[in-house]
């Protein structure tokens, strides 16, 4: 073999028209970057998605007071857990929030407002009320963070006492009792429970025993609005003059709201 052909062989070998490494243009760059991009992203939500099942979970399952434990130990949960919040409601066709907005927006603006487990504070934002926004965690200077069972408000000190969506710890009757403490007589207590939680069919309480219950701590049921899909709306006012049998109330359990993986 002479010189010439062994540098042509050796020339083709390391940089052969076939063999030479495509280079890729900057346009497919972009789009190499895209890929791994939109799969993170993936990744992320569906990994935010089951922190937000699992700490739903965990605050249906554990009383009020260990639910205070576990966001003091890791106040960032909370954030998680309202970032999948948001995520489940945009599915629903009507959020139970903004009916209540709306119901306390025709309400006297003399009204003084108790929003327990409010979440983001969407109430206190949206109307010109005084109101005072209670959950777990206080991201906001508005927000009083404290177990929903022992807040530092005063007796006969609120006109409108909310749960929407809030009802979450085994001990839900603790809380309702501290609503009842906070309200004044004749004062409102507005209660958007998820429609599951009272399905006989999958195990839900029956929605007539947990009114009743809550007639026997000291309210009057003036309505329930069964008229949304996802939710009910329970409206009761405070009794003038209760003697309370608070021991004797048989509270039925409220089953859990577990989201499945989508
Ligand atoms: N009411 C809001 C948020 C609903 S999510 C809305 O409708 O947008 C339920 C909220 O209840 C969460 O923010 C959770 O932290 C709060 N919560 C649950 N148990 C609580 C408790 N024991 N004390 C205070 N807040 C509680």
């Amino acid at each position: 073999m002479g010189e010439s052909k062994k540098r042509k062989r050796h020339r083709n070998k390391r940089g052969g028209k076939e063999e030479q490494p495509v280079l890729p243009s900057p346009c497919a760059k972009r789009t190499k970057l895209k890929e791994p991009s939109s799969f993170l992203q993936k990744m992320r939500a569906r990994l935010s998605g089951g922190h937000f099942r699992m700490i739903n979970e965990k605050l249906y399952t554990c009383t009020g007071e260990e639910a205070l434990d576990y966001f003091k130990e890791e106040p960032s949960l909370f954030d998680v857990y309202h970032t999948g919040y948001k995520t489940q409601m945009s599915n629903w066709p009507e959020q139970p929030v903004n009916v209540i907005i709306k119901w306390l927006k025709k309400q006297s603006l003399s009204f003084v407002v108790a929003d327990f487990g409010c979440g983001e504070a969407l109430i206190a934002k949206s109307v010109k009320n005084e109101v005072f926004s209670l959950d777990l965690v206080s991201n906001d200077p508005n927000v009083i963070a404290c177990n929903m069972e022992n807040t530092p408000l005063d007796s006969s000190s609120v006109d409108v006492a909310i749960f929407c969506l809030s009802l979450m710890g085994t001990n839900y009757q603790s809380y309702l009792e501290e609503s009842y403490r906070l309200l004044k007589p004749g004062g409102w207590l507005l209660i958007a429970e998820v429609k599951s939680r009272f399905d006989p069919n999958t195990g839900g309480a029956d929605p007539k025993k947990f009114s009743n219950a809550i007639s026997e701590l000291g309210f009057s049921s003036v309505k329930q609005d069964f008229s949304n899909k996802m939710f009910i709306l329970f409206f009761f006012t405070k009794k003038e003059n209760q003697i309370s049998k608070r021991k004797e109330i048989e509270w039925p359990m409220l089953k859990p709201c577990l989201y499945k993986r989508r």
